[in-house]
């Protein structure tokens, strides 16, 4: 059995608030469910590697935004090939914002994106914080943290990741948090959103052992902790 490759975009300039904890989740789970794994990273200015089964990118401040932005547009091509071939990817908060169509800047500076969710966002007046539980169809409850300014408004091609009855999510205002198109899923939860929520890192493991050819056979994990720690973050909105 070859290794799954997973692709870490960015982990330099874009990783805050836990969002690491993805991507262990993601390798250890891969470890326990028997499979063999193969970490690789992305930062501006490397070649991306040929293949990936799998990609995660985390949030960052406006300014590592700009940072990467030259970059990405120059990945963008493959990015976008690799998510119309189904390569399963989670990325959260200034990485989400940027796979959408752009993301102007409360200064009015647009940071293109790279059209992968049909989503545009718009630099707001104050910070959206705070724990998140977002009602999802294929995950029930996925909780995380939330911090951003940024309000993303989604079009018509991008389903949202589930609905919020409390602040804020996507916007504050249309109850959306999220967005999904092919196996991509972009959300504003931080905190790390995977080590709390083992059935969407599952669902994005049963995607990626697919993506390498393999057959999804998960083993038994014993999660408590896990869903303790949702129902700990779930009951501490702020
Ligand atoms: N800079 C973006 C915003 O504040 C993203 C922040 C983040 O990734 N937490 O909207």
């Amino acid at each position: 059995m070859s290794a799954i490759k997973v692709l870490q975009l960015y982990p330099r300039d874009m990783s805050i608030y836990g969002d690491r904890g993805n991507t262990l989740t993601l390798t250890k789970r891969l470890g326990w469910h028997g499979y063999e794994v193969e970490l690789l990273s992305h930062n501006p200015g490397d070649q991306l590697p040929e293949q990936v089964d799998i990609l995660v990118g985390g949030g960052g401040q406006d300014s590592a935004q700009e940072r990467i932005q030259d970059d990405l547009q120059k990945v963008a091509p493959q990015l976008r090939a690799w998510a119309s071939d189904g390569v399963p990817m989670l990325v959260i908060c200034g990485l989400y914002q940027l796979f959408g169509h752009e993301f102007r800047t409360v200064g009015g500076e647009v940071i293109p994106g790279i059209d992968v969710l049909d989503a545009h966002t718009v630099g707001g007046p104050k910070r959206l914080i705070g724990n998140l539980t977002v009602e999802t169809d294929d995950f029930g409850k996925v909780v995380g943290y939330e911090n951003h300014s940024g309000l993303t408004t989604l079009g018509s091609q991008a389903r949202p990741l589930g609905r919020v009855s409390g602040e804020w999510g996507n916007n504050g205002t249309d109850g959306t948090e999220g967005a999904r198109a092919h196996n991509v899923i972009g959300t504003y939860l931080h905190g790390s959103v995977l080590p709390k929520n083992p059935r969407l890192a599952d669902w994005l493991l049963a995607r990626a052992v697919e993506h390498a050819g393999q057959t999804w056979h998960p083993a038994e994990l014993d999660d408590s902790l896990a869903i303790a720690a949702a129902k700990v973050a779930m009951s501490r909105p702020r």
